[in-house]
């Protein structure tokens, strides 16, 4: 049986693990002091319940529950838990929390399982350090190097490689990941980070896919010219020009209704910047996501489009500068029905909505069956001390949890 108290005593310890007093948000950047004694409690946890641990080059945990038939490939679930700086004690947390309660839980009631079941606690998985994210999953899965480790350094100048080398770990061993596909399915629960959920009142989300942004730079370049002497019908006013492309993101992504686009300029910076010049120059940061590759890049394509057309109006030079264009990830059919099923037969109040925040989740759903619950958190505040997930949310989610692992690991239950 899940155990509320349990549950809220495990998410105090953690808290107190966080790197701050009380009262304070949690700052456990990845591999800092605080990072690394969490682990070595939530290691202890799975120790505590019978799992064998088995650690990757990188750090990485896996909690095993050997299964009736040991050559079966895993039912993995699990999380992150390291923060992004003054954090909160959810975002991460509740998924490696919940994998440890699930099994607590499942041992409790003299449980059997037929595939091995496996709790994954994944490294690194905030960007806040060292600029990139999801590191533990990529390097668990292989695809992270060691001139990738040499290459990252965080904001001291410090290399990965030398901080993996300080914890002890073997960057140099990354060539060999821990995994190689061999796993049946892998679960994740973890916190909305938006307010859909709230908005719709329902205590979970099945995460129908994971966006991945499209990123470039947009450098426009007008005329600085007196902004008393200049009249309206002479001016190159590369504010302007940023404006209507601001707003021209805004529609295209907002007219994408079978699958949703966000569009964002999120930077936008124009020169001179003084009362009395005309701007001549504007840069814009646009990230565009959708869970869908095809439509994030329709709105890439009318938007490059259209900058083009709003520039040469009003004779502005342009220059677009990629940044990046990452592929978003869908989840496949036979688990969204799967985890449906298991709503539907719960009772909960769910629906179906994708996640426009990348997870640990996403590297796995290019490669095995993998499935994503959402629980909401209040005002979808998220990467804040302010973040909050009520325990009743928290409760139930973990319940569902247990039914999906109780499920996964049937020989039975198959995913296409
Ligand atoms: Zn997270």
């Amino acid at each position: 049986m899940i155990v509320k108290e349990r549950m809220m005593d495990m998410f105090a310890r953690m808290r107190k693990l966080s790197g701050q007093g009380e009262g304070h948000g949690v700052h456990r950047l990845a591999f800092t002091d605080a990072d690394w004694q969490a682990r070595g409690y939530l290691m202890e946890l799975m120790r505590e319940m019978g799992l064998s641990l088995r650690e990757d080059a990188f750090g990485n945990v896996v909690g095993r529950w050997e299964g009736a038939e040991p050559s079966l490939p895993a039912v993995m679930f699990g999380s992150h838990a390291d923060s992004v700086p003054n954090g909160g004690n959810y975002d991460g947390v509740l998924g490696i929390l919940a994998a440890i309660e699930t099994v607590r839980s499942l041992k409790e009631d003299g449980f059997s399982t037929e595939h091995p079941l496996e709790i994954a606690l994944f490294m690194c998985e905030e960007s806040s350090r060292f600029g990139a994210a999801t590191l533990g999953s990529r390097a668990m899965l292989g695809e992270l190097s060691v001139d990738d480790t040499r290459r990252l350094k965080d904001k001291a100048g410090i290399a990965l490689y030398d901080v993996l080398k300080e914890r002890g770990l073997a960057p140099d061993m990354l060539g060999k990941p821990l995994y190689d596909g061999e796993v049946k399915a892998f679960f994740e629960v973890h916190i909305e980070q938006g307010r859909v959920l709230e908005h719709e009142k329902k205590s979970v989300g099945i995460v129908t896919g994971i966006a991945a942004p499209t990123r470039f730079w947009v450098k426009l370049e007008g005329n600085a010219d007196h902004s008393g002497a200049t009249p309206m019908a002479l001016r190159h006013d590369a504010a302007c020009a940023a404006a209507e492309i601001v707003l021209f993101a805004e529609r295209l992504a907002a007219a994408e209704k079978k699958h949703p686009a966000v569009a964002t300029v999120g930077v936008l910076q124009i020169a001179p910047g003084v009362m009395n010049v005309i701007p001549g120059s504007a840069e814009l940061g646009v990230d565009i996501r959708s869970i869908d590759a095809a439509t994030k890049k329709r709105v890439a394509e009318n938007l490059k489009d259209a900058i083009s057309e709003i520039c040469k109006r009003r004779d502005v030079a342009f220059e677009l500068v990629p940044i990046s264009d990452e592929r978003p990830v869908a989840i496949r059919p036979s688990v969204l029905d799967f985890l449906d099923g298991i709503c539907r037969e719960d009772g909960c109040s769910y629906m179906r909505l994708p996640s426009g925040a990348g997870h640990d989740a996403m590297h796995w759903a290019e490669r095995v069956p993998t499935g994503m619950l959402f629980i909401p958190c209040r005002d979808g505040i998220s990467h804040n001390p302010e973040e909050y997930a009520a325990p009743e949310d928290i409760v139930n989610a973990v319940r569902l949890l247990e039914k999906v692992v109780r499920a996964a690991s049937r020989k039975n239950v198959t995913f296409a």
